[in-house]
């Protein structure tokens, strides 16, 4: 029976099985790879943007509506698991989609890493001398007056870069030879020179004649971008092959921006309140990550969902297999004691 499309909790009445709650158990959710996914410290980190999102807006910021303030403070406050083999799949929860929420952005990651390593499992696949490279473009660090044009400007270099619909002669070899990409935008904070730091992480896929009669220094990357940004100064620029291709490497280099949980960190509450406020105004309403070329197009072929947008409950995609479950269980969080308990 398909439980995934329904409202879990109708379909479970009605297929009498029995939920269980009140039994004072606190939940331990280990995932495929052993380790124990921790739910309640990004419940907590969730919480405290959400009481600094309060702070701001009861300084007058208009951040939030009331309804979407709501979500955030109730984001993940109820999982519904289903049980089978002695592990837990989470079957209904509610997700805020805030963007500085750090549980969302905990499980877009999730959701990214499966998405990824299925994607270049079918890559390898059907093209299995394909290259990869991992590239990061910087800027300086810019004051928060400046954070949203410097975006701005950083999207539109990327496209004379990358995109096939730009004219831009010092990247004709890079496109000559790109299959396609996976684009970050990062943005970390500088609590002590209260600066901001927008970067993009780039994992390129390219035909094996980029490491041969094709091959971009290091040096020439770093031409390309402070031309297409329109720089005076020399930007940082990192360029990385990835030696050992497997899926796995890919996914774990191709991660979902999180950083901004770094406002969560900074002790000085007023400052914490400004940093909020302007990662809030300059990345609302833009997209983070960008799966471009053949990433997108198996993204499509395996009719996956954006990683932005789409579904959050089931991030690991192997899961919609698992769906006879023995058991089912309702946890709740407990401000008072910092714990999911079912
Ligand atoms: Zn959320």
């Amino acid at each position: 029976m398909y439980l995934y499309s329904m409202n879990a909790r109708i379909a479970l009445e009605q297929a009498f099985v029995k939920v269980e709650r009140g039994t004072g158990e606190e939940l331990v959710d280990v995932s495929d790879r052993g380790k124990v996914r921790p739910w309640a410290k990004k419940k907590v980190d969730s919480m405290k943007v959400a009481e600094l999102y309060k702070l701001a807006m009861d300084r007058g910021e208009e951040l939030l509506t009331q309804s979407r303030y709501q979500s955030l403070l109730q984001c993940g406050n109820s999982l519904l698991f289903g049980e089978q083999n002695g592990k837990k799949r989470l079957i209904k929860a509610n997700f805020c989609r805030i963007r500085l929420c750090p549980m969302c952005n905990w499980r877009k990651s999730l959701k990214m890493f499966s998405q990824v390593s299925r994607i270049s499992e079918e890559l390898l696949k059907e093209k299995s001398a394909t290259r990869f490279l991992f590239l990061t473009l910087t800027v300086k660090n810019v004051t928060g007056t400046r954070l949203s044009e410097t975006i701005d400007g950083m999207n539109k270099a990327f496209q004379y870069l990358f995109s096939e619909n730009r004219n831009f002669a010092p990247a004709a070899v890079v496109k000559k030879n790109l299959l396609g990409y996976l684009r970050a935008m990062e943005v970390t904070y500088n609590s002590k020179s209260r600066e901001y730091h927008p970067h993009l992480h780039i994992l390129l896929a390219v035909k094996p004649a980029y490491f041969s009669r094709d091959y971009v220094a290091q040096s020439q990357w770093r031409e390309m971008w402070r031309k297409a940004m329109k720089l005076d100064y020399e930007p940082m620029v990192n360029v990385k092959a990835i030696k050992q291709v497997s899926a796995k490497v890919i996914a774990e280099v191709a991660k979902y921006p999180t950083k901004t949980e770094d406002i969560t960190k900074i002790e000085d509450e007023e400052q914490a309140i400004e940093a909020l406020t302007t990662l809030h105004n300059a990345l609302k309403s833009r997209r983070l990550v960008t799966f471009g070329g053949c990433f997108r197009e198996i993204q499509r072929q395996l009719k996956l969902d954006d990683v932005e947008s789409g579904d959050l409950v089931h991030v690991e995609t192997e899961m919609k297999v698992s769906l006879n479950f023995v058991g089912y269980a309702l946890y709740s969080y407990r401000a008072e004691i910092g714990a999911y308990i079912c």
